[in-house]
């Protein structure tokens, strides 16, 4: 799945709206010390259900909206929009009807965050299985940030492994397995009460 635009509005540093195109290939983010590279791919990880504060260099969720400066007042809402390119329409169902998908997430102080695929509501769950089953995600090593290639050599066997299988695109599968495993010990729970009652009746 390639990224094709990415949009900021008062995310983090970026209080008016910007826009980047992101164009084929590998791309590289040079600028300034302070000028807002890392704030880029941390909105990138945000709009792909990035839920830790520590990992987007935050105390809490809401510091990812602009807090202001000296000559500008802070802001109480923040959006990004990823847009992906889906040319050849493999996306999961229900988001594979369209050569783009537009992933989107808002944040408001005081009313949390809200997410949208297309403009429908989503759970963060279902921006996260999305991007997991393209192989990507919030943790992914294709988005390479300062020391990142350190804590990959450095990492430990384990967290070497999640790597491999995001890149093979299964991580979203144990997901998946988790929830089969949970409805299938609800439905057993119900069974066993259900031949309760039976015994009853008899
Ligand atoms: P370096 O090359 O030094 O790592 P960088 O280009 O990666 O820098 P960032 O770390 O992305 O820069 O941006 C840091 C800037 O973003 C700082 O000026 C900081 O004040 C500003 N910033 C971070 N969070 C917010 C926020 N919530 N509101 C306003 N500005 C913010």
């Amino acid at each position: 799945m390639k990224f094709r635009r990415l949009r900021l509005t008062g995310f983090k540093s970026f209080v008016e709206p910007a826009t980047l195109e992101i164009e084929e290939g590998l791309t590289g983010v040079v600028g300034p010390n302070g000028c807002g590279k890392s704030n880029l791919l941390e909105a990138m990880r945000w709009t792909m259900g990035e839920s830790s504060p520590k990992s987007l260099r935050g105390g809490g969720m809401e510091d990812v909206i602009f807090a202001g400066t000296g000559r500008r007042a802070s802001r109480d809402i923040a959006e990004v929009v990823l847009v992906l390119d889906n040319a050849d329409r493999r996306a999961p169902a229900p988001f594979n009807d369209s050569a783009e998908i537009e992933v989107s997430r808002r944040i408001e102080r005081g009313l949390g965050s809200l997410y949208r695929i297309n403009g429908r509501d989503v759970r963060q769950k279902d921006v996260q299985l999305l991007f997991a089953d393209a192989a990507t995600g919030a943790h992914s090593p294709a988005l390479v940030s300062q020391g990142r290639v350190g804590a990959i050599v450095n990492a430990r066997p384990q967290d070497r492994r999640q790597l491999l299988e995001e890149a093979a695109g299964i991580s979203g599968l144990h997901v998946r397995r988790r929830e089969a495993e949970q409805r299938l010990s609800a439905a057993e729970t119900n069974l066993a009460r259900l031949s309760d009652l039976l015994s009853g009746l008899e």
